[in-house]
């Protein structure tokens, strides 16, 4: 181990014996006190020395014996210590290829931030690198997302989506001007590609018959799909039978879109644990019965064809919300996201999360026991037609 202050918080010394590393609420710690000389032997924790060379810099600083690997526990219990040559024998392989890490620094240091153990921000960004994630729809929104879960370092982001890139696709970050009239598809996978720091690791044919495997291509399973359909609609109210194989397969996915000039995220599902699309749909029907109709008309006729109304800043907004939400669940957190969606209205822009509730109905199997039904999913727009 070859400690280090965690560089990404940074310091200031409120008086001479207290020292605060960070500067937000959400991570910043306080230490104190600490005397002078152990101020001075913090320096030394750069990541260059190892612990014995430490030990033996501390007896010439006149500090006494013990006391470096109380100060150690005491950083790594306060979530302050890193380890430079930390993360397992993959961080190894990753630090040593200097253009990659060049692009992934800062996604590091955050990463170093979020975490407490020391290692565990190499642990994570080298775990992206084996993982699997599909996006679903390759407009405004769903290519952006695909290709910042590229960019932060995901090994395979595959995309999907059917026709042609019109001219109102075109984003930044995602489908870029030249690709008008391409296959969307095609065009995604070329702009993940892009941005990749690094190209995703080969299919292991000795792997492929693993459980964590898919058999058919080789490659890891999918840990997560994110559906970013190009009609908003389909994310504010999805329809459940496009995420039945999900379900089946008990593939966690997370919904984010437009839908006229409100941005949704959410709700990230995990099968069976937390409210899904169905859910959403049992329990709104439940509230008001002519829902399905309402759907229905939505769905079909002319408005359907016509280009959905989709702000650029609102999608990119949208579409960096979701990404982030994914990166927290693949680095093994629950994002606020999970069993919730997050929406934001223009102009006011002002973003808020409601929970969605298993429904005891479903067949998903995440109310079964519970009373979800009974709690009001989410507030719609009242009825002032009937006055
Ligand atoms: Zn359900």
């Amino acid at each position: 181990m070859h400690p280090l202050l965690k560089p990404a918080l940074r310091r200031g010394w409120h008086d001479l014996n207290t020292v605060q590393f960070g500067v937000t609420p959400a991570h910043a710690v306080v230490l104190g006190p600490v005397d002078t000389a152990t101020g001075s032997f913090l320096t030394l924790l750069d990541g260059t020395r190892g612990v014995p060379l430490l030990r033996d810099e501390a007896r010439r600083m006149g500090l006494p014996d013990g006391h470096v690997d109380a100060l150690l526990d005491r950083l790594a219990d306060a979530g302050l210590l890193d380890d430079a040559t930390g993360g397992g024998p993959g961080a190894d392989t990753l630090r040593r290829r200097t253009e990659v890490m060049d692009r992934l620094r800062p996604d590091h240091a955050a990463l170093t931030v979020t975490t407490s153990e020391p290692g565990e921000g190499m642990k994570r960004l080298t775990a992206r690198h084996a993982m699997r994630v599909q996006v679903r729809g390759a407009g405004r929104v769903g290519a952006v997302i695909a290709s910042v879960l590229a960019a932060a370092g995901v090994g395979h982001v595959d995309v999907r989506d059917g026709g042609c890139v019109a001219p109102w696709d075109v984003a930044p970050g995602g489908q870029p001007t030249e690709a008008v009239g391409e296959r969307r598809e095609v065009s995604a996978r070329r702009v993940v590609r892009a941005v990749a720091p690094l190209r995703p690791p080969r299919p292991d044919r000795r792997r492929s018959a693993s459980r964590l495997t898919d058999p058919e291509q080789g490659e890891p399973a999918l840990s997560l799909v994110i559906v970013a359909p190009r009609d908003g609609l389909a994310v504010r109210s999805p329809d459940p039978s496009a995420v039945e194989d999900l379900m089946a397969a008990g593939i966690p996915h997370l919904y984010a879109g437009v839908v006229e000039a409100t941005g949704v995220v959410g709700p990230l599902v995990l099968p069976g644990g937390t409210g899904c699309a169905h859910c959403l749909l049992l329990g709104r029907t439940d509230r008001d019965p002519t829902w399905p109709r309402l759907l229905a008309q939505w769905g079909s006729g002319r408005t359907a064809r016509q280009v959905q109304a989709c702000d650029v800043a609102l999608a990119t907004a949208v579409a960096g919300l979701a990404a982030a939400h994914a990166l927290a669940f693949l680095d093994g957190e629950l994002p606020s996201s999970t069993g919730a969606r997050w929406e934001a209205s223009a102009p006011g822009l002002d973003w808020h999360a409601r929970p969605v509730w298993p429904h005891s109905e479903c067949p998903c199997g995440a109310g079964e026991g519970g009373n979800g039904q009974e709690t009001p999913v989410e507030e719609e727009p009242h009825d002032t037609m009937a006055g």
